[in-house]
């Protein structure tokens, strides 16, 4: 066993399509050629977005395509303690503020001023906790292991929101905090992420916590041009055995991998040992849309 641990982290909001499956399959193939663990992360934190059922037709959708994860699934939903201290520890640290502000109230700037950082402006209001993101690290610079250098200026980015008004804890906390309670070594995911990157690689610097490796991945554009998702309502991955082959095979050629033809109709399990064998990322060419 090496020290590798990787993840998919998947927001059950609908089932996956062919563009979650590249995000799945290069990062089960990522943790499988090192010898590493790949664990399954259900990013439920927002309850209202994922309709009943859907975190179960993603775990099946995931059985089907042959790619069975290590340990037991994490489900975010039950993990508010967590993610409380970690907000405790940022304020304390003056690195998190309050802030009553409406997005109505900032339309005409490109990113939230930052009206809050010294009191929350309307007191008694509903309050938003947001990052200080002119403070911590900055300039934020990591290498990407596809797309390379990167260096960002997170004041550029602006103080993203980590709990919202309603409650509900947001994407950049949760997964951050998840991410290193589950001692996850490398990130694999869309390129749709890359510029969430410096600011969980802020929160990481500011809570201590050790940084992992990062692989983003090109997205897939859909026929009408859009990038495949839920919202666009790409179709959903099938579960029939003979179409999941020939799906399998299409994604290991959208990630340049070259698949020898005959797998096409091989049996999961085959087309995953022989991909794992032969997984190599550099193939990727690093395009950040990629037609279906
Ligand atoms: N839950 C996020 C999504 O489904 C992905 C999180 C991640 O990989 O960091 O888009």
């Amino acid at each position: 066993m090496t020290g590798y641990r990787g993840r998919f982290a998947p927001t059950p909001s609908g089932p996956l399509h062919f563009g979650s499956l590249i995000a799945a399959l290069a990062s089960f193939l990522d943790a499988r050629r090192a010898g590493g663990e790949w664990l399954v992360r259900i990013e439920d934190i927002d309850p209202p977005r994922c309709p009943a059922g859907a975190a179960d037709t993603i775990l099946r959708q995931l059985e089907a395509f042959g790619l069975h994860w290590d340990g037991a699934v994490r489900w975010q939903h039950d993990r508010g303690d967590a993610y409380g201290d970690a907000l405790e520890r940022l304020t304390a640290l003056g690195l998190a503020y309050p802030c009553s502000c409406s997005r109505k109230q900032w339309r005409d700037f490109p990113r939230y001023p930052g009206w809050c950082r010294d009191g929350v402006r309307e007191p008694g209001k509903p309050v938003a906790w947001r990052l200080r993101s002119d403070l911590g690290l900055r300039p934020v610079t990591w290498r990407d292991r596809l797309f390379g250098e990167q260096r960002f200026d997170p004041a550029e980015l602006g103080d993203v929101v980590l709990k919202r008004k309603d409650g509900l804890w947001a994407y950049q906390l949760a997964v951050v905090v998840d991410d290193a309670e589950q001692g996850i070594s490398e990130v694999v995911r869309g390129f749709d992420l890359l510029d969430n990157t410096p600011w969980q690689r802020q929160l990481q610097h500011a809570l201590g916590l050790p940084e992992p490796r990062y692989l983003h991945l090109p997205l897939i554009i859909g026929r009408d041009g859009q990038k495949l998702s839920k919202q666009n309502l790409a179709p959903a991955l099938p579960l029939e055995d003979e179409m999941v082959r020939s799906i399998l095979h299409r994604a290991l050629v959208a990630l340049d991998q070259v698949p020898p033809a005959e797998l096409r109709t091989a049996p999961v399990d085959e087309q995953l040992a022989w991909a794992s064998d032969h997984w190599e990322p550099r193939r990727i060419r690093p395009e950040a849309h990629r037609r279906e």
